[in-house]
């Protein structure tokens, strides 16, 4: 099949006016001129999306696919009170339910033009959600355990779980091992992570240095996080010392940095020296801009991480924490926070963002070999943006246009794998009601859930 269409973004070479992709048995085997194309594949089928812009699908590098139906539920609290709303709703749902939920998410995933995550489940409703929905990407098994004596279960149960899911992925999910948090992991929990992942060579995924709350629980052995929330975690007569150093640093001494494939989540609060830390064993960041901002969790210093040599690309996280998995919505904040804090100092062109979300995302989840540009030989994971309507007329670069300009709902098609798995012409409006009426049901069981 050729896709053609005004712009055509490879993002590893410079944009073409009037290109065109051909894709043949999920692979892109020629990118170029269209008249060029068409004229020597005369026979090829041809979809012509008109004004619009083809581009390697975004990777994601941070989703909670299973959380969908949680959006709307806890809209203004900060990161630990709505962690802590979040945790005591979340006891309300069936396995049955939690599925709705996933699908829910992965049916947005892919209508956003998502085509990779980096997915932390905890009830392992994400891998079948993205397995149905073909989604590429990692999957990973969330553990956490303060209490030293739980720590070989808790790692036994998640290897037996991995092992199971590694039969039912498909054949483009990895499955993976993510610890949840450093306030939520006994620092043998981490050291135990660290020898698995090693020795299985799984990839591995945390949340670091994401809050205030976190860091100063870590450093400073106060906060929310170190009373209400391990209270709630049943953690509370498990006893906590200040450790004086960065979250950063604290994990960094158990090992679970130095891991290869780690990918750690937020990087908000970092201090002195964190950044080199980062850089040094080479773990790649998950920059979550509108879930940091919308929590109260602040900015990531992307200009200090970047400059450090830190491979960053961008994650949604889920709906419960960010409203919406709109990928565009998280380039465009994502890049003005950073315009407004770094003034003309460090003025990131729109092209870098979109270089974010495709393949320094592919680079991060160690997938690049296979997506994250439009190449010759790499598996055809494209999405079709339009770039006609009226809020994005009249265009001139196409990477303004992406990141300025457009939003989920201006996807035209999502494939992966030469697979079209979302086409908006072909867009089933019965079935999203039906979908959206059964994530109505669920939510109706955790909306009237009692929170402190
Ligand atoms: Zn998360």
């Amino acid at each position: 099949m050729l896709l053609s269409a005004r712009y055509v973004l490879p993002v590893s070479a410079p944009f073409i006016e009037n290109g065109a992709v051909l894709v043949r048995d999920g692979a892109i085997v020629e990118v170029g001129s269209r008249d060029d194309l068409a004229a020597r594949h005369p026979q090829e089928e041809e979809r012509d999306f008109g004004q619009a812009a083809l581009l390697p699908g975004f990777v994601d590098l941070h989703t909670h696919l299973e959380y969908a139906v949680f959006r709307g539920m806890v809209d203004d609290a900060p990161y630990s009170q709505w962690k802590l709303q979040v945790m005591r709703k979340e006891a309300a749902l069936s396995p049955q339910d939690w599925a709705v939920s996933a699908e829910l998410g992965a049916t947005e995933a892919v209508r956003s033009g998502i085509t990779a995550i980096a997915d932390i489940t905890d009830t392992g409703a994400s891998l079948a959600a993205a397995s149905a929905a073909g989604l590429r990407g990692v999957v990973y098994r969330e553990v956490s355990t303060m209490d030293r004596g739980e720590v070989d279960g808790v790692v036994a149960s998640a290897l037996d779980d991995i092992e199971r899911w590694q039969e039912e992925a498909s054949p483009r999910i990895e499955v993976g091992l993510a610890p949840h948090s450093p306030y939520s992991c006994h620092p043998r929990l981490f050291e135990a992570v660290a020898s698995v992942a090693l020795e299985r060579r799984l990839p591995v995924a945390m949340h670091l240095a994401g809050s205030k709350d976190e860091h100063d629980f870590i450093k400073y052995g106060s906060s929310l996080l170190g009373r209400e929330y391990r209270e709630e975690s049943g953690w509370s007569s498990i006893g906590w010392l200040p450790t004086g150093v960065s979250p950063v640093r604290y994990v960094y001494q158990w090992g679970i940095l130095e891991v290869p494939r780690m990918l750690a989540v937020h990087c908000v609060h970092l201090d002195e020296g964190d950044v080199e830390v980062l850089a040094r064993t080479s773990v790649a960041v998950a920059y979550c801009p509108r879930c940091n901002l919308k929590l109260g969790m602040g900015i990531a210093p992307l200009q200090e991480l970047v400059d450090a040599g830190v491979l960053v690309g961008i994650g949604t996280d889920s709906p419960a924490s960010n409203s919406t998995m709109d990928f565009f919505d998280e380039m465009r904040i994502g890049l003005l926070v950073q315009r407004g804090l770094a003034g003309e100092a460090r003025f990131y062109p729109a092209e870098r963002f979109v270089r974010m979300a495709t393949l320094d995302g592919a680079r991060a989840l160690g997938i690049d070999h296979l997506v994250g540009s439009l190449e010759a030989g790499k598996r055809a994971d494209v999405v079709a943006v339009d770039l006609s309507r009226s809020h994005q007329v009249p265009t001139r670069d196409p990477y303004g246009a992406i990141v300025h300009t457009a939003n989920q709902d201006d996807v035209l098609m999502t494939m992966i794998d030469g697979s079209i798995v979302f086409d908006r012409r072909a867009a089933d409006a019965a079935e999203l009601a039906d979908l959206a009426g059964r994530a109505e049901q669920v939510q109706a069981k955790i909306r009237d859930v009692v929170v402190a």
